[in-house]
């Protein structure tokens, strides 16, 4: 298997918080890795990191072979190939649901806004909401806004998604339409990495859980190991208290 996104002994404090503690994985090309872990244990600020939205103090972090730039138009184009998709939809608010799927392919992949326009229109089509692509984010449903910001980094070609609890501010009914379509992303072999609580997700679309506590990868298995059989005691803690 190709490597796609390297993380190679990367350290992150906040403060004197030491946040991710010589962190070190291989996500391969076509893979799902989902990241799992309490509150708190850097799932969300190593997700940032891999888009480089978080500065990291030492090691390195590789997309594709290319090492992160520090800044400027080579992270812009870096940063179009590794998507993501918060907890909170992260929309532009003031642009339709149209324009929200365009303006990083006019601006950043540089197509014609025709071209822009067809495209963003198949990938709203493909996540059922091609309906709503003249309306406001604000009047759609939160399921609909999140399914939106797929389409959106999707549009820009990634190489790969990243997904930080996606489903985690929707309401429960809304869930399933937003899963469908990562499942949906996984069986076209897109590579992911998904940090949920979603554990359906997880045994269903996941190849391998990384399991976060205190900043440190504390086990890596397949979904089948890790949940019939976690090794480390805060796995085995954390199980307890989320099946
Ligand atoms: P998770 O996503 O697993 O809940 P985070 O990566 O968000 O964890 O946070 C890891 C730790 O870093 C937490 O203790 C959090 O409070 C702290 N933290 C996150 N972002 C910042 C920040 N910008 N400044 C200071 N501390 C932060
Ligand atoms: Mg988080």
């Amino acid at each position: 298997m190709e490597p796609l996104v390297v993380v190679d002994h990367v350290n992150k404090h906040f403060g004197e918080l030491h946040v991710l503690k010589d962190i070190t994985t291989t996500v391969h090309k076509g893979e799902v890795v989902v990241v799992i872990g309490p509150s708190g244990s850097g799932k969300s600020t190593l997700c940032r990191a891999i888009n480089r939205l978080e500065t990291i103090d030492n090691g390195t972090i590789t997309i594709d072979g290319k090492k992160l730039p520090e800044e400027g138009k080579e992270l812009a184009k870096l940063r179009a190939d590794v998507g993501m998709v918060f907890q909170s939809f992260n929309l532009f608010a003031h642009k339709t649901v149209l324009e929200n799927v365009t303006l990083g392919q006019i601006n950043v992949r540089k197509r014609s806004k025709a071209d822009a326009t067809k495209r963003a229109m198949e990938l709203l089509e493909r996540v059922g909401v091609a309906n709503q692509a003249s309306k406001m984010p604000s009047q759609l449903s939160g399921g609909q806004q999140q399914r939106v910001a797929i389409a959106r980094a999707l549009a820009m070609d990634p190489k790969v998604m990243l997904f930080d609890e996606p489903t985690s501010a929707l309401d429960p009914e809304m869930i399933n339409e937003v899963l469908d379509v990562m499942v949906g992303l996984a069986e076209e072999g897109m590579t992911m990495v998904v940090v949920t609580h979603e554990m359906g997700f997880a045994r269903k679309a996941g190849q391998r859980i990384l399991f976060m506590a205190e900043g440190e990868i504390v086990e890596e298995a397949t979904p089948e190991e890790f949940f019939t059989n976690p090794k480390s005691p805060r796995a085995q803690d954390f199980l307890s208290k989320i099946l």
